[in-house]
């Protein structure tokens, strides 16, 4: 497969975008070559400049799980626009999709929208420490959420990627305010709730962790950590940027049946255009301005493009089928590359909930991001390359997550496990 035209479009991008691209993981460092520039997407297909094909496990890293171009979204979006793109004012369409997020979310009583998810969680951190007048934050090694300051430090994905996990330009002090834990290990929270008792403001968790591959809860860890937040009157807030919507519609605390304080949403909920929430118990959404003293705002949050999407998304996610068969193809397909891997000998941990799935070439179960630090990263991207070549885009990097979508079928499946018993196979023989 040759990618003479990406090769050209990424020299072109270098001269005026940082890096060449507008977010780290997309350069591909991880796994080596030249980032893929992609034209068009159709249903579980991506379209390259170069006039490959591929089928997309990546889906712009989880908010398409309609697939791409989804004709309803489309169609909502289309008429959004010929409206106006943004007011300014409030419109009756975000208080659509509050009511269809609040439905799913009954812990989000009341929400407010934001443009990423950066900006939800940002938010969400400030209102816990003006909520409760505390400062310290608790969050968990590889747990990513988003790129603001309190939570650069131990960050999964792309920072974890780049093995930059504290970014210079985060102040020591801001830094010094954040607690970091390590994943599924209660002891370590319990010492640090002895410790600090009254002045952890909040625990933040990805209830199943997505941005070190994917990482799931032991049992009991999550109720647990809603205990000891209660009892320590700090508040608990899910990043479900991830398994919002994904999981199941109302996400991991649906599945988990815990109550979180806070929650923070993105990635499906915007369709595909940018947007992100955060919302929770109203007694504490009430402390946001205007009707309280912590601020927090912007200038398209809300708009009416990404609320429509974000509607259109949701509607057709109330398809009772499509989480059953999402979980059957995904379950599928799992099974299938286990099956390759250990014929040919190669340790791996293939994890999977719902439709997000991640294999760690690894010896050891994989329970926190020191075990997950343990995975052959050069496998992965001999594995990705291999992958790529024969028209499978997975994700370019060991430390995150694969999606399955809705327009997924049957027969991409069969393809993607064929594509792995040959890319492994290529991978074993010798290089002559
Ligand atoms: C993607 C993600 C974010 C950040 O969202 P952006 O829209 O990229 O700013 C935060 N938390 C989690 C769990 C995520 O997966």
């Amino acid at each position: 497969m040759k990618f003479e035209r990406s090769i050209s479009a990424f020299s072109r991008a270098r001269r005026t975008i940082a890096g060449g691209v507008n977010s780290p993981v997309r350069a591909f460092r991880a796994v080596g070559g030249t980032p893929v520039f992609m034209k068009e997407g159709r249903e579980a297909t991506l379209f390259d400049l170069d006039g490959h094909e591929f089928i997309d496990y990546v889906l712009s890293w989880g908010p398409l799980i309609l697939g791409h171009a989804h004709p309803a979204v489309v169609k909502a979006i289309q008429s959004a626009a010929l409206r106006g793109t943004s007011f300014g004012t409030p419109t009756e369409a975000e208080s659509e999709l509050a009511e269809l997020v609040s439905a799913r979310f009954p812990s989000m009583q009341r929400l407010r929208f934001t443009s990423s998810g950066t900006e939800a969680t940002m938010s969400t951190v400030r209102l816990a420490r003006g909520f409760t007048k505390r400062d310290l934050i608790v969050k968990f090694a590889g747990c990513y959420h988003g790129h603001a300051d309190a939570f650069l430090i131990a960050a999964g994905s792309g920072a974890l990627t780049h093995g930059v996990p504290d970014s210079p330009g985060v102040p020591a002090g801001v830094a010094a305010d954040t607690l970091v834990l390590p994943f599924n290990d209660m002891e370590a929270v319990r010492e640090a709730f002895e410790r600090h008792a009254r002045r952890i403001a909040a625990v933040i968790v990805e209830p199943y962790a997505g941005n070190m591959g994917l990482v799931l809860p032991r049992g009991g860890y999550l109720r647990f950590l809603r205990e000891v937040t209660q009892q320590a009157g700090s508040l608990l807030i899910f990043d479900e940027m991830i398994t919002g919507f994904r999981v199941a519609p109302g996400g991991a605390q649906e599945v988990e049946g815990i109550v979180p304080d806070l929650t923070t949403l993105g990635k499906i909920l915007g369709g595909g255009l940018p947007a992100g929430a955060f919302g929770g118990r109203a007694d504490i959404m009430q402390e946001l301005s205007p009707e309280g003293p912590v601020y927090q705002a912007g200038t398209l949050s809300g708009n009416p493009l990404a609320m429509a999407a974000g509607v259109a998304t949701l509607r057709a996610l109330e398809d009772q089928q499509l989480y059953a068969r999402l979980e059957d193809l995904s379950a599928q397909l799992c099974d299938g590359l286990t099956a390759v891997f250990d014929r040919h000998g190669i340790a791996n941990q293939t994890y999977r909930t719902a439709s997000m799935f991640c294999t760690f070439f690894a010896d050891r179960p994989v329970h926190d991001l020191e075990t997950a630090g343990a995975a052959d990263t050069n496998l992965y991207a001999k594995y990705f390359q291999a992958m790529l070549a024969r028209g499978v885009y997975l994700p370019p990097s060991q430390f995150e997550t694969a999606f399955l979508s809705a327009a997924h079928t049957q027969r991409d499946i069969e393809r993607t496990i064929a594509a792995a018993e040959e890319a492994v196979e290529s991978l074993l023989i010798p290089a002559r």
